[in-house]
């Protein structure tokens, strides 16, 4: 198995999610005005143990995370590792006023999206972290996210799921509990698929239904009126 290169997958997987600067849509919404996915109290990224490795050797962005930054959240550090994969080790940066865009860890690269993997063991493009329907813009507008970024994931995780087995097998687990999550809320999943079309997929049958992406739903103070779309 080849050890992942992150300088190289790094380079090749550095388009922002959308045109316009989605930070700059989500912040005002936090309280703490900056983006969810950069405030430590609200997402707690996670890197490989390599990525770590190179992380070290060249900035000194990153540090541990100790769980002891944000008083509403204290004691979540036992409870964070333990659902942390073992492959992967919880980390936090010196905050968006002094993010190093090149050294942005792959977990910041993808957010908020992760390789969907059907029951039959494909990997058919992006679904997102459903806990953060409420707080991301992108999540919302999903017809924002750009081209060249969907083809840098896919290209990316292509090759990531068969150089680091255990993430295959953490993101299969992730999809698996989506679709029992969506099952039990009698909703639809987003997939922006890797054949570049939009879908909504049935989380029992996992059978896709093709539609545009403005067509998905939007959440919390993005949410424009009326039903979520995607409802059984
Ligand atoms: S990815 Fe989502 S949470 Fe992160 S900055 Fe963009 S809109 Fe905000
Ligand atoms: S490294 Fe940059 S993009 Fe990643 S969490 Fe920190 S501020 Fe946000």
């Amino acid at each position: 198995m080849p050890t992942p290169d992150f300088n190289e997958l790094y380079r090749q997987f550095d388009s922002p999610v959308t045109a316009l600067d989605c930070g700059q849509e989500c912040a005002p919404y936090n309280p703490t005005r900056k983006p969810f996915c950069c405030d430590i109290c609200t997402a707690v990224p996670a890197v490989y143990h390599k990525e770590w490795t190179y992380l070290r050797k060249n900035t000194d962005l990153w540090k541990p995370w100790l769980g002891s930054e944000c008083p509403d959240s204290a004691g979540d550090l036992e409870k964070l590792t333990a659902q942390t994969p073992g492959h992967m080790r919880l980390v936090e940066c010196l905050g968006p006023q002094a993010c190093q865009r090149g050294f942005r860890s792959m977990s910041c690269r993808q957010f908020p999206f992760f390789p969907y993997i059907t029951s039959d063991d494909c990997f058919i493009g992006l679904a997102y972290n459903w806990d953060f329907e409420p707080y991301c813009w992108v999540i919302s507008n999903l017809d924002r996210v750009t081209r060249t970024f969907r083809e840098e994931f896919v290209e990316v995780y292509d090759r990531l799921l068969y150089e680091i087995p255990h993430d295959y097998e953490s993101y299969a687990d992730l999809s698996d509990e989506m679709r029992a999550e969506f099952t039990r809320q009698g909703r639809q999943i987003a997939i922006l698929h890797r054949d570049g079309s939009d879908y909504w997929l049935d989380p029992q049958s996992e059978t896709l239904q093709k539609i545009t992406a403005d067509q998905f739903g939007k959440f919390g103070p993005y949410c424009i009126s009326g039903p979520q779309a995607g409802s059984a």
